[in-house]
């Protein structure tokens, strides 16, 4: 009976890592060729190409280009083609238009290298202008320059480059592969779960949909979380889906309230099982050309990941770990040694900054330990290492020869490296010094020292975090540090009941080169246990809840899962510097679409079938204005723009990051007409 199971399991393995077949981009459609195709074979060949006219010069040539490449046309001069050379000089850039002509090498000495279809041209016969672009509001070639709230607003346009071509062609083979792993391979189901839902306690906020029920409302859910337990109980048994998934969490720099999750689900696995899972799953997936992953991935938990890096997320391309100087300071005199000490979670921890003296200037050293002190109340002491060996300090006086080498060995400290050191309660004290040393980092690496490789991909599990943490706003409640259905740790389960604040839980969160890019757990499947966590633990309302806990006493499977951060973990793999460049249409900083304007007013007409009346009051000229003339001269002046808070919060998405350089004034300004142009003058004058 197993051989023929193995047997059968080992072809579809071998099928299905087959090198699949090159796709045939030209099937279906009237061209012959894509732009980036032609090489020396083709010569001679007669060819059809399609595409935008990138660049052309004095009716000689044009460049053709399309989502592969480039490719020269070489527009005939003899008087039997003037009409021809009429049509292709006049074309204005980025027209779409068909080519059909003869593939010849280029002249001797005119290949370019460069260029993949570099050693050939195509020599025009015939064209056409298929719709020939009116005047761009910029140069194309200049547009990558441009703020990136004008290329979100032409975000069309931003999509034709190589850089956005390439990250969503990325993203597309990646998430097929991973849907060959899943399904093919492993016989999970792809099930689509609804995005119009009601809410879920404890998590993100959630976005409402007005129903026509009057005061009813859907909630857009954060995650497919429900709907994929409830298919373990419905005997699905291996899930996963590419999610939508929304929160409404504000503006927050890369993070968008709609983004896109791999979610999966599993029936009798345990935390390894999942671990191993998505390991596999990245491994098959991961692109070819970034690389190969290695796995097992390395794990750590959560206590060691904050007492070594100060975050659940840590950085592991580069040392600089917190270590713990308590013991070596004990000792000493120092009063705020001593103090910090003498409370039950004191400590005196340190990061080493190598070569600080020399890449980091005073300033720099300044404004590490001015952002400790405003982020996170915690004072820093610095301490050099000479190039004598000595050590100058605040503190060195009050060490003896003793503390002092003791020091220099546990901090490894070399000549010129620069000791940032905190004292004070545990986790403050590891989140101030987690926060130095990756802006610390970042520095060093500013000032031209290679710390962390570009191109390496780190992955590390976190793991055994504390099942609940003090709420931000009230510390004395509880919050559940993933979500509630996350179970606790098997060791830790009798101390739920006696104190929560202890229990560990199977929740585990994969982080990347110091980003979270998936997070999940093994999930209670026992109703007492779930309505304890609800009702005891966290004081929700466990009715709104009621169809999970009863389905969870119906013969609900163990079960547990992740879900992987799509967006972030191709901007990861792709370098981008914002989950916004692998989207194809992102919102902006304020979640906005800057292309299509919404979200936008709507009338209170259209407000009535939901029984929804404004109760916030809209300035009276509201509707739509247009922006003063200079405003008007190009689209991000033209924006509709409603006067008041708005004009601010619009002109903030354009300028995002200008958002610091603004005066004050005008940031908080109730938005006057007179407030939003002195603002615009501001910023046009400062932002050119
Ligand atoms: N639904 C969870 C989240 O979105 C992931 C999980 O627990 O599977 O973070």
């Amino acid at each position: 009976m197993a051989l023929p199971r193995l047997l059968v399991r080992a072809l579809h393995r071998a099928a299905a890592a087959a090198a699949p077949a090159a796709p045939d981009f030209n099937s279906f459609v009237t061209r012959t060729n894509t732009c980036g195709e032609l090489r020396s074979a083709h010569v001679g060949q007669k060819v059809t190409l399609y595409g935008w006219v990138q660049y052309q010069r004095q009716g000689l040539f044009l460049v053709l280009r399309d989502f592969q490449g480039l490719t020269q046309v070489i527009i005939p001069q003899d008087e039997a083609h003037s009409h021809l050379k009429e049509l292709l000089s006049s074309a204005p850039l980025e027209s779409v238009v068909r080519v059909t002509g003869t593939v010849s090498p280029r002249p001797l000495g005119q290949e370019n290298p460069k260029m993949p279809t570099g050693d050939i041209e195509v020599k025009a016969e015939t064209a056409e202008i298929l719709n020939s672009c009116k005047k761009l509001p910029f140069e194309i070639k200049d547009f990558i320059k441009k703020s990136e709230a004008l290329r979100m607003q032409y975000r069309y346009l931003d999509l034709r480059s190589p850089r956005l071509q390439s990250a969503l062609r990325l993203r597309s083979r990646l998430v097929m592969s991973m849907r060959q792993y899943l399904c093919n391979l492993h016989g999970f189901v792809d099930v689509e779960t609804p995005t119009l839902f009601k809410r879920t306690p404890g998590g993100a906020k959630e976005f409402l949909v007005p129903s026509r029920e009057p005061g009813k409302f859907y909630s857009l859910p954060q995650s497919p979380q429900q709907f994929k337990q409830l298919l373990m109980v419905g005997g699905l048994d291996r899930y996963f889906q590419v999610a939508r998934c929304y929160r409404d969490e504000g503006s927050r720099p890369d993070r968008q309230p709609e983004f896109t999750q791999i979610d999966i689900e599993m029936s009798f696995v345990d935390q390894a099982g999942i671990q191993r899972l998505v390991e596999g799953l990245l491994q098959h997936s991961w692109p070819e050309e970034r690389g190969s992953i290695m796995t097992p991935f390395p794990s750590m938990t959560y206590k060691e990941a904050l007492a070594e890096y100060g975050t659940d997320k840590p950085d592991t391309r580069f040392g600089m770990k917190i270590v713990d100087i308590s013991d070596v300071l004990r000792g000493s005199s120092v009063h705020f040694v001593q103090n910090a000490l003498s409370y039950p979670h004191g400590s005196i921890r340190a990061i080493c900054i190598p070569q600080g003296v020399k890449y980091l200037t005073n300033k720099d050293l300044e404004s590490l330990k001015e952002s400790a002190k405003s982020e996170f109340n915690q004072e820093i002491m610095e301490i050099i290492r000479k190039p004598d060996g000595s050590l100058k300090s605040l503190l060195t006086k009050f060490l003896g020869e003793k503390e002092k080498s003791e020091l220099i060995q546990a901090l490894n400290m070399q000549e010129d490296d620069v000791v940032l050191l905190a004292a004070g309660e545990h986790k403050q004290v590891c989140c101030a010094l987690g926060a130095l040393r990756l802006l610390s980092a970042n520095l060093l690496e500013a000032a031209g020292l290679a710390l962390r490789d570009p191109t390496a991909f780190h992955f590390l599990w976190v793991v055994d975090f504390p099942l609940f943490l003090p709420k931000a706003e009230n510390p004395t409640e509880l919050e559940s540090a993933h979500h509630p259905f996350t179970a606790p740790h098997p060791s830790d389960a009798s101390l739920l009941y006696s104190d929560p604040t202890k229990v560990r839980s199977q929740h585990y969160d994969l982080v990347l080169n110091g980003n979270e890019v998936g997070g999940g757990s093994i999930r209670i499947h026992n109703a007492e246990q779930q309505r304890f966590v609800l009702e005891k633990v966290l004081k929700e309302d466990s009715e709104v809840l009621s169809h999970l806990i009863e389905a969870l006493e119906l013969g609900a499977p163990p079960h547990g899962g992740i879900a992987l951060g799509l967006d972030r973990l191709i901007s990861l793999i792709v370098d981008a510097p914002s989950i916004r460049d692998v989207i194809a249409f992102p919102k902006s900083f304020r979640g906005r679409d800057l292309m299509g304007n919404a979200p936008d007013y709507v009338t209170p007409e259209e407000l009535e079938p939901y029984h929804i009346q404004l109760c916030t009051k809209l300035p009276e000229n509201h509707e739509e204005m247009w922006v003063d003339d200079r405003l008007s001269s190009s689209r991000v002046l033209s924006q509709r723009i409603a006067w008041g808070r708005d004009f601010i919060v619009a002109f903030q998405d354009f300028f995002p990051c200008e958002e610091k350089r603004m005066p004050r004034e005008a940031v908080a300004a109730p938005g006057s007409l007179e407030v939003s142009k002195a603002r615009l003058d501001w910023a046009w004058s400062n932002l050119g």
